[in-house]
């Protein structure tokens, strides 16, 4: 059967609700391709741009799996630039709208570490970063990966052309084996396969 309404792709209740308030009617092609994989707790790499609704092909099976009664980070997403990682987090804030409990927090270079590590210290589920600063908070042990779940290469072809890919491979080296992994590009070159 193929698959073309939300109501075909398992969704809680609180995610269908947000889903509306924001207008969405129908999932786009990536969000149809992505999101019943990852439910089902598979990887997977999606080709494209932004504008494709990807924030919500990978965000919206993240919100349907973090455990909001457990207080310490669960998802990980990585962001080329702090723009995005706030666009992505105001997205998933939207998305979380009826999910309780779930807390979100975007961390980047050029905003006050101190404010990051309070907030990081009061529990957070889910975090969207930018490679270099997630960096620097598994470093000062603010940010423990080991219980990361869910880890999410956002325009994984723009970090690795920011020259991020040695901080992206000890992050992933870094997160538990078992996590689930999600990769989008706008392309797909050889260094993004590997
Ligand atoms: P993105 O590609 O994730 O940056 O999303 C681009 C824009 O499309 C954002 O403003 C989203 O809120 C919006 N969007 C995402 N999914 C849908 C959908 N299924 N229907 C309509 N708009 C959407």
């Amino acid at each position: 059967m193929q698959l073309t309404r939300f109501e075909d792709l398992n969704l809680s209740k609180e995610i269908h609700k947000a889903v509306r308030d924001m207008g969405f009617e129908e999932p786009t092609p990536i969000q149809l391709g992505a999101i019943p994989h990852l439910m089902m707790g598979k990887d997977v790499i999606g080709q494209a741009q932004t504008g494709t609704g990807k924030t919500a092909a990978f965000g919206i099976p993240i919100l349907e799996k973090v455990d909001p009664s457990f207080k310490k980070p669960q998802a990980l997403i990585l962001c080329p630039t702090r723009e995005l990682a706030i666009q992505v987090a105001e997205e998933l804030t939207k998305l979380a709208k009826y999910k309780k409990g779930i807390k979100i927090l975007p961390v980047y270079g050029g905003q006050s570490i101190q404010r990051q590590i309070k907030s990081l210290k009061a529990g957070v589920q889910i975090i969207i970063g930018t490679p270099g600063r997630v960096m620097d908070h598994m470093r000062r042990r603010t940010l423990r990966v080991e219980t990361i779940n869910y880890v999410v290469l956002d325009e994984a072809d723009e970090m690795l052309d920011m020259g991020f890919r040695e901080d992206m491979e000890t992050i992933l080296e870094n997160t538990p084996m078992e996590r689930q992994t999600a990769l989008f590009s706008a392309t797909m070159p050889k260094a993004i396969l590997d």
